[in-house]
C-alpha cells in the first residue's frame, strides 16, 4: 500500500501551524509522529491534501513540573520519553506504563502523547485496505452509509483504542487546545464524544498543545491492558484505576475503561463502593462488579466480545488488588494467564 500524494508543511512555531490549518481548512490535517495517520492514509481512511507537521515545533515536546505542583507534558513528547522520564516514571507510573505498552519500541519512538489521545477509533470493518472495504460495500465511517456491525444503527460504534486516554482521565488530566480563537483548557473527559466518527470534542482546527496532570496528592494509579500479543497490539480492553488512600482507607477512587466503547468509560458508582472502606478482597470484588457494568463491547475488535466483557471484571479486580498490595497470581507479562489465552481461543 502506498501513500497518496500530499503537501507537507513544516511550521516551526505553533501560531504558524494554527494559521496554516486555518488557511487550508478541511483539506488539511495535523500530523505528529504519523504512526496512526500514515497507515490510515495508505488505506484511504483519511484523504488530506495537506499535512501540517508538528515535529518541528520544539515548544511542544517538553515535560515540566513535578509531582508536588503537577506536571505539564507537551503534546509532542514521544511515548518513549513519557514512559521513561523520571518524574513521570516515579510519580505517575500508571501513565509511564500505559505509554510504555503502546505498540512497539519503534512506534513509541515516533508516536506522541498528543497523537495518542487523538488516535482514530478502530473497527474490524474499517481498519482494512481500500479494496477490502470496497468489496463489502464500505461502511458509514468512510465511503459508505450503513454500519456493518449494527446494521440498524444510525451511528458508528468504532472503538476508542488509546492506551493513555483512560489513564489520563483517571488521573484528572486537563488538555490545552490552541486554535484560531485562542487557547482553552478542558478536562480530558471533554475531549471525547460517544460517536465512532465524531469521537473528538474539539474543533478540527484546534491543536492539542499540552496535557496537564494535577499534583499527585496521595493518588496511586495503575493500568492493565488486554491484547492478543504482549507487544504490538492495540488494547481490546484497558483498565485504568486510581485510588487515594489515607492509611489503608480509601478516600477517593476512579476506574476508567478503555476499548469498550467509542470513548473511555468511567463509572462514578465505583467511588461509592470504595470510599470509606479498606481495600479488602471482598470490597474489591464488589467494586469490580460495578466498574465492569458499562463494558458493552461489540463484535468489532480482536477477540470475542463476550470474553472481553467477562475480562473487564477480572482486570478491574487485578488493578485494584495491585493498588491494595494484594497478591495477583498466575499473570503473564502480557497481562493474560495461560488459562485465559486458552479460553479466548474458544472451543
Ligand atoms: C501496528 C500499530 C500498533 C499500534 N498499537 C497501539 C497501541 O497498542 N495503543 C495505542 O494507543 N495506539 C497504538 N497505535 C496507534 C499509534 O501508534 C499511537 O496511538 C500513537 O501514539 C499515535 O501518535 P502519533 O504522534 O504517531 O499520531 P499521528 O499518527 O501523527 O496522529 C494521530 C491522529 O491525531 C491527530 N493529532 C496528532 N497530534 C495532534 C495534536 N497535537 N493536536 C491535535 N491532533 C493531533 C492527527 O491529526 C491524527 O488524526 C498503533 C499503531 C500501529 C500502526
Ligand atoms: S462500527 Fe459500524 S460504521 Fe463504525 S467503523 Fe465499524 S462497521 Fe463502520
Amino acid at each position: 500500500m502506498r501513500l497518496p500524494a500530499f503537501t507537507y508543511l513544516a511550521p516551526r512555531r505553533l501560531e504558524e501551524a494554527v494559521r496554516l490549518l486555518g488557511e487550508h481548512g478541511p483539506e488539511a490535517m495535523v500530523v505528529a509522529g504519523g504512526t496512526d495517520l500514515y497507515p490510515n492514509m495508505k488505506r484511504r481512511q483519511f484523504e488530506p491534501k495537506v499535512l501540517v507537521g508538528l515535529r518541528g515545533i520544539r515548544d511542544l515536546a517538553g515535560i515540566f513540573g513535578s509531582a508536588r505542583e503537577g506536571l505539564r507534558i507537551g503534546a509532542g513528547a514521544t511515548l518513549t520519553r513519557v514512559s521513561e522520564q523520571r518524574e513521570v516514571a516515579t510519580h505517575y507510573p500508571a501513565l509511564a506504563r500505559a505509554a510504555g505498552v503502546v505498540s512497539t519500541p519503534q512506534l513509541r519512538n515516533m508516536g506522541t502523547l498528543g497523537g495518542n489521545i487523538c488516535v482514530d477509533t478502530r473497527c474490524n470493518y474499517y481498519n482494512q485496505s481500500y479494496e477490502w472495504r470496497k468489496s463489502i460495500g464500505f461502511c458509514m465511517k468512510k465511503d459508505g452509509d450503513i454500519c456493518l456491525v449494527a446494521p440498524g444503527s444510525s451511528r458508528c460504534w468504532a472503538v476508542s483504542s488509546s492506551d493513555t486516554a483512560p489513564v489520563l482521565w483517571s488521573l484528572g488530566a486537563e488538555v490545552t487546545l490552541v486554535g484560531p480563537g485562542g487557547e482553552r483548557r478542558i478536562p480530558i473527559q471533554a475531549l471525547y464524544q460517544d460517536d465512532g466518527i465524531q469521537y473528538l470534542g474539539k474543533a478540527p482546527d484546534e491543536i492539542v498543545t499540552e496535557i496537564r496532570l494535577p499534583p499527585v496528592d496521595g493518588w496511586r494509579a495503575t493500568y492493565w491492558k488486554l491484547r492478543r500479543r504482549g507487544s504490538f497490539d492495540f488494547p481490546v480492553l484497558g483498565v485504568a484505576a486510581a485510588v487515594r488512600l489515607e492509611g489503608d482507607v480509601c478516600r477517593d477512587a476512579r476506574v476508567v475503561l478503555g476499548a469498550v466503547a467509542s470513548l473511555p468509560r468511567e463509572t462514578r458508582e465505583v467511588a461509592r463502593v470504595l470510599v470509606g472502606e479498606r481495600l479488602t478482597p471482598e470490597v474489591i470484588a464488589r467494586a469490580a462488579d460495578v466498574a465492569a457494568k458499562p463494558s458493552k463491547p461489540l463484535d468489532n475488535t480482536d477477540m470475542v466480545y463476550h470474553y472481553r466483557k467477562r475480562m473487564t471484571r477480572v482486570y478491574v479486580t487485578r488493578a485494584l488488588r495491585e493498588l491494595a498490595g494484594l497478591p495477583i497470581e498466575g499473570v503473564w507479562p502480557s497481562g493474560m494467564t495461560a488459562r485465559e489465552i486458552e479460553e479466548q481461543r474458544g472451543p
